[in-house]
């Protein structure tokens, strides 16, 4: 039997390298400074925080730095590091110049964090062996890393923590010209012909995040697998999308039940995030970090001090669906 690993279909079209990367200019243009000058220095390049949206582009940004700087990327998560001694054991492994990739790292336990501090400023980590009085601190060296850190919410990072990173950049939402260049790329390696303008009518729908690009590429992909069309064309992708309940400005059903809870239900707004959580029956991260954003950049809601509110954009747009 093969023992070759599955590769799932988000890593055959992530971009290796940072030419294939698309849009995020400044970030891009000062990550390459960076880069060059950390490979001509042959040093470790600064500690790099990532912050913004999920699916636009963190992780990819990080394996790209890694293999940028030909070392190895050890990937984890805040959620996952649950005691001190799972990190210890990562960093200790970390090869000279390696990365280390930790995602949600707003959600690292507080003890967790703490050995990152010396890690991440020394390049050393504090370990306690042994409990009670008997109990003795051992200093053990690391070798010179890179943690690259991701987060969705900037703002439920400590300070100590924010404070050790070297480059901090924030990701924007794409244009939809930028999606249909991604999306265009992506139908190039899965073999999918794709018209500009069926291109275009994806990237405008994909609420300003290529992840979501690419998964409505391969599902207008599979549409058109089952008409039998050899090309995804504008009126190919925009009736699959009708069909997906993606409308026009990329809203799907639970943005559409959000705005309307605000309307319906609340006379517009304010309303608190948590009653609105309750009403849609949703997560109140969820509402956070994957609808509220996209709705909040489109203008269809703002966020007060006393909670969200709907917009006259979002009035008319929920009008025009009927
Ligand atoms: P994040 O870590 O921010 O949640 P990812 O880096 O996993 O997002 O990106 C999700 C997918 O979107 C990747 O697999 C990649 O194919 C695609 N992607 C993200 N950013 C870009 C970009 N700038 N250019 C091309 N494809 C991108």
């Amino acid at each position: 039997m093969s023992s070759s690993p599955t590769i799932q279909p988000e890593e055959t079209i992530r971009p290796r390298s940072l030419d294939d990367f698309v849009g995020q200019d400044d970030l891009r243009a000062n990550l390459s400074v960076y880069l060059s000058a950390a490979r001509e220095g042959r040093r470790a390049i600064d500690h790099t925080l990532f912050y913004g949206n999920p699916g636009l582009g963190k992780t990819t940004l990080a394996q790209i730095m890694a293999s940028e700087m030909g070392v190895n990327l050890v990937s984890t998560s805040g959620p996952v590091l649950e005691r001190s001694g799972d990190l210890a054991a990562i960093l200790t492994n970390l090869g000279r110049h390696d990365f280390l990739f930790i995602d949600e790292i707003h959600r690292m336990p507080a003890n967790v964090e703490e050995v990152l501090y010396p890690a991440m400023e020394d390049f050393k980590i504090d370990l306690i062996i042994g409990q009670g009085p008997g109990a003795r601190t051992v200093k053990i060296e690391l070798e010179p890393f890179t943690l690259v850190g991701a987060t969705t919410r900037l703002g439920l990072l400590t300070s100590p923590l924010r404070d050790r990173f070297g480059c901090i950049f924030r990701l924007e939402f794409y244009s939809p010209e930028q999606l249909a260049t991604i999306i265009r790329r992506a139908a190039g390696i899965l073999g999918t012909a794709v018209s500009d303008a069926g291109a275009m009518t994806i990237g405008r729908r994909s609420r300003g995040t290529p992840r979501i690009a690419n998964r409505l590429l391969r599902r207008v992909r599979d549409f058109a697998v089952f008409q039998g069309k050899q090309i995804i064309d504008e009126e190919l992708a925009s009736q699959a999308l009708d069909r997906m309940d993606v409308d026009d400005s990329g809203l799907d059903y639970m943005d559409r039940k959000i705005l309307s809870v605000v309307i319906n239900h609340y006379q517009g707004g304010p309303v608190g995030l948590k009653t609105l959580a309750v009403a849609c029956s949703e997560e109140v991260r969820t509402i956070e970090d994957i609808y509220e954003p996209y709705l909040i950049q489109c203008g269809f809601l703002k966020r007060t001090s006393r909670g969200r509110v709907a917009t006259a954009k979002a009035y008319a747009h929920l009008k025009t669906l009927g």
